[in-house]
């Protein structure tokens, strides 16, 4: 299989029986809603991708394991200049496609109910469940982006003269103030 391909979507369990893994770099341009974040052009930026699937011993779960790695620009909320994030996520993730096997899982255990939100009847057991992989990752990673994603150490440059009035006029008061207890107590 050719690096660049990567299956978009997939029957787990059928792929899991057959040991499928998965090595390589994709463009992150195909994570749709992290590019969506990112600030200028991500057309150069890459996403590594280790992953595999496996089927658990009484073949009812699919465990999705495996490491995705990715640096996202992303808008510093001090200075409004790119900063780039590292997104780094190691998965371990159950797909099932029964909900009542969930109570069978570590407790801590991260799972994905298969055909849960597909438009398909509810119980129609003859369509197998479709799953597609680079979401799934995606998912990861968006949920360690940053809310308020800032450099290590950067300067507040939007409006720096507004902000400096500001600050002159918060602290002048004090200043009188101290003043003139100074005075009141010599
Ligand atoms: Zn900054």
């Amino acid at each position: 299989m050719s690096a660049n391909t990567f299956p978009a979507q997939i029957e787990p369990f059928k792929w899991a029986e057959q040991g499928f893994t998965w090595s390589g770099t994709l463009p992150l341009s195909r994570f749709v809603r992290i590019a969506r974040e990112a600030v200028g052009s991500i057309d150069h930026q890459l996403i590594s991708i280790d992953c595999k699937l496996s089927m658990d011993a009484y073949h009812r779960v699919v465990w999705f394991d495996g490491h995705a790695e990715t640096k996202v620009p992303l808008e510093c909320q001090r200075c409004l200049e790119p900063v780039e994030i590292s997104l780094v996520s190691d998965f371990h993730l159950a797909l099932v496609d029964d909900e009542s096997l969930i109570e069978r899982l570590d407790e801590d255990a991260d799972f994905i109910v298969l055909g849960e939100s597909e438009s398909s009847t509810k119980g129609d057991f003859a369509t197998p469940a479709i799953v597609d992989l680079l979401s799934l990752i995606e998912d990861e990673l968006l949920l360690l982006m940053p809310l308020s994603p800032k450099h290590v150490s950067c300067e507040h440059k939007h409006q720096p003269a507004i902000e400096n009035i500001v600050e002159e006029k918060r602290d002048n008061p004090f200043d009188v103030l101290a003043g003139l207890k100074g005075k009141l107590n010599s």
